[in-house]
């Protein structure tokens, strides 16, 4: 049970490897944690991208087909060759497909997350939009709305920058010199 925990959450951490979300945890427990909970959840068809991920799917699997079919039809290759090819590129789809519907579900997780620890990114992009105004409209990366959740995060930070640039302008101008 342990072990198979174990195996589990290495395959996860080989799944995302590299994904920028991972870089901007502000410690090295909070992503721990985070992949951890991503771990448990992962796998629940009851969440609102299942079909999403089926029609991908679907699509992958016809398209594969129509090449295969196109490719074949212009080589004269023997049949041996022709299946061995056409089930490594079955196999090939299918763990590529597989892996890329994990991490951009993943992707999704790991922005909630990185809100939960108080890092302001785009949900639909992931791009850092620490520093930006409150009141920006839209993400600079992707265009997309930026969350009420988000929008909370840079107004908080901009709460003492704000007071600090506030502090001159309030003080009377006879008693400057
Ligand atoms: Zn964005």
């Amino acid at each position: 049970m342990a072990r198979e925990r174990k195996l589990r959450k290495t395959l996860l951490h080989l799944t995302l490897r590299g994904l920028p979300e991972l870089e901007l945890f502000p410690t090295e427990q909070a992503r721990t944690e985070a992949l951890n909970e991503i771990g448990t959840e992962a796998g629940n068809p009851a969440q609102g991208s299942y079909w999403k991920a089926v029609a991908i799917f679907v699509f992958a699997v016809v398209s594969i087909v129509f090449i295969g079919r196109w490719v074949f039809a212009k080589i004269d290759w023997p049949t041996w060759l022709e299946d061995t090819l056409r089930g490594a590129a079955w196999l090939l789809t299918f763990v590529l497909v597989l892996r890329w519907l994990h991490r951009g579900g993943a992707q999704g997780e790991l922005r909630e997350k990185l809100l939960k620890n108080g890092v302001p990114v785009c949900l639909g992009c992931g791009y850092l939009l620490r520093g930006l105004a409150s009141t920006t409209p839209r993400c600079p990366e992707c265009g997309m709305e930026i969350d009420t959740r988000v929008r909370e995060l840079l107004s908080a930070m901009d709460q003492p920058s704000r007071e600090a640039t506030a502090f001159p302008a309030t003080q009377p101008l006879d008693q400057a010199h």
